[in-house]
């Protein structure tokens, strides 16, 4: 069952996404999926757009009319129990039909407050009684900071387990980002380096050249804090520093996130300014075309607090990372759309091999996570026919180079983890609560003082330059992300 069927996320995500698992012979022919929204539509209509989004997203339709028929739509009123009751009797109807042995999975594509009363709904309207299993997968933001997620969760845990809840972050379904744990994990050149001993930094970039869209009034409530760290970056920061699991089960893998989680130095007060850095888009030019400030957008206040850019310094302090700063940085109106981590090598003990007037440069692994898809090693060798000089050279791997194909959506494969019960690759209530912790303990600072600066980033530009002083008081700086992209990589 979709709640939200009619948005925008089951458009262009989900029912592409669940078309090319039916295209892939991923799902059994024993499927069916309830459409649950508002407006009233009769199935033949809810067939015609889930159809017209599969063309449209990705522009071919074979086998369609056998797809669609399994889709079945309900109108709905979330906060009304006579609603659930019918949507049961379709439920279960569609369940004898289809013999689908009492398996359910209410997949929540819908504006977050009504999250915790469908919930308890599901439960009280005896939607989740199923001889099967039962899943719930839930969309962000879960929660608005640490208090509102906890009451959110005792709604959900009321009718679901902890290892019935699918938390999405749809980063966990980017290839590349699954992909972190097979580059530490199965190279032995890797994994003994990986610690503070061989590792400068690792910077962690996710820039957008889109500006806030339509989605001003949420982004109001939100900022870039909300929206983009205390999810996705802190998600790719426990990839990339958590202990090799025992196993590669859930449990194992979300364990070892945890201690990274545990393990982040808290900052908290006048310590904030310190670690972390905030920024708000002006006017600019992005691809040659006028983009208007923040503050300009629809929805949004002309006198905006509300952070469009942040970096910070992460310190973990385990063994394993004392002393080495993870950097993360993400942005809306920025220079390019590239998210990337590069894992900066310590340098060598000596160097006997000077580049003319120039140091040699370090050892960098970048990896690409979107739109490019790869793994870049750079590395230092001989110049040819030189003397002894030395130079830079890159060894690249591009995902979508070598296979000549697109990697599948990420929520084509969160949504078949789910059907399969693996809940791996999505988060575990102590890492959601974890990480708002620290999160809240910035945004109590943020909210609390008006920045006056704002605003202090020009559309089209790598953000402000107090990201770059961040780096700089560490004789560090960002690594130039167009710079690194695999084509510029020979
Ligand atoms: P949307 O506003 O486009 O769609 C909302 C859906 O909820 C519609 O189908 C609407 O009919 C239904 N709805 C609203 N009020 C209802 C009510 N009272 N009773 C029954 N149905 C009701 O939203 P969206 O963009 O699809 O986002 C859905 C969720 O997914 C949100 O939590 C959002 O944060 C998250 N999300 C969206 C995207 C995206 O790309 N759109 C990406 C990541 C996360």
């Amino acid at each position: 069952m979709i709640f939200g069927a009619t948005g925008d996320l089951a458009k262009r995500k989900l029912f592409p996404s669940i078309y090319r698992l039916f295209e892939r012979g991923k799902l059994a022919e024993r499927f069916a999926v309830i459409g649950v929204a508002r407006r009233s539509l009769s199935n033949d209509e809810f067939q015609h757009s889930v159809k017209e989004s599969v063309l449209s997203a990705l522009g071919k339709d074979k086998n369609i009319d056998e797809f669609i028929s399994h889709f079945y739509y309900h109108s709905h009123d979330v906060t009304n129990s006579s609603s659930y009751l019918s949507l049961k009797t379709m439920a279960n109807d569609l369940d004898k039909h289809y013999r689908l042995d009492g398996n359910r999975i209410f997949y929540l594509a819908m504006a977050p407050e009504f999250f915790g009363t469908i919930a308890l709904h599901l439960k009280s309207d005896g939607l989740t009684d199923v001889s099967g299993f039962k899943r719930l997968v839930i969309e962000k933001p879960f929660g608005h900071n640490l208090e509102s997620a906890k009451e959110l969760n005792k709604q959900i845990t009321t009718a679901f387990s902890e290892d019935e809840v699918y938390r999405i972050d749809h980063y966990l379904g980017k290839e590349m980002v699954r992909n972190i744990e097979v580059i530490r994990f199965a190279n032995a050149i890797f994994e003994p380096l990986w610690n503070n001993r061989y590792i400068s930094n690792i910077q962690i970039t996710s820039s957008e050249t889109l500006g806030v869209e339509e989605r001003g009034r949420y982004y109001e409530t939100s900022g870039a804090l909300r929206d983009m760290v205390q999810n996705h970056m802190m998600q790719m920061v426990s990839l990339l520093a958590m202990e090799p699991p025992i196993r590669l089960t859930t449990d194992e893998v979300r364990s070892e996130k945890v201690r990274v989680f545990r393990a982040i130095r808290s900052v908290e007060g006048d310590q904030v300014q310190d670690y972390f850095v905030r920024g708000q888009y002006d006017e600019g030019t992005i691809n040659g075309k006028k983009v208007m400030r923040y503050r300009d957008e629809q929805m949004v206040d002309k006198e905006s607090n509300t952070e469009t850019f942040v970096a910070g310094k992460l310190m973990i302090d385990n063994f394993r990372w004392a002393g080495v700063p993870f950097y993360i940085r993400t942005g809306k109106r920025m220079l390019t759309k590239s998210t990337k981590i590069v894992v900066q090598f310590k340098d060598i003990p000596m160097n006997l091999y000077y580049q003319t007037e120039k140091m040699l440069n370090p050892n960098l692994l970048v990896i690409h996570i979107q739109p490019e898809e790869g793994i870049t090693l750079h590395l230092n060798a001989k110049k040819a026919g030189g003397h002894f000089d030395a130079q830079e050279v890159k060894l690249s791997y591009a995902n979508t180079g070598i296979n000549g194909m697109n990697t599948p959506e990420g929520y084509e494969k969160l949504l078949y983890d789910c059907m399969c019960g693996d809940a791996t690759n999505f988060t575990h209530w102590d890492e959601v609560a974890l990480s708002w912790s620290m999160v809240d303990k910035i945004s109590a600072v943020w909210e609390k003082t008006k920045e006056e600066s704002f605003p202090n980033y020009i559309s089209g530009t790598k953000g402000p330059k107090a990201a770059d002083e961040l780096l700089e008081k560490d004789g560090f700086f960002w690594w130039p992300v167009a710079d690194l992209d695999v084509e510029n990589c020979q």
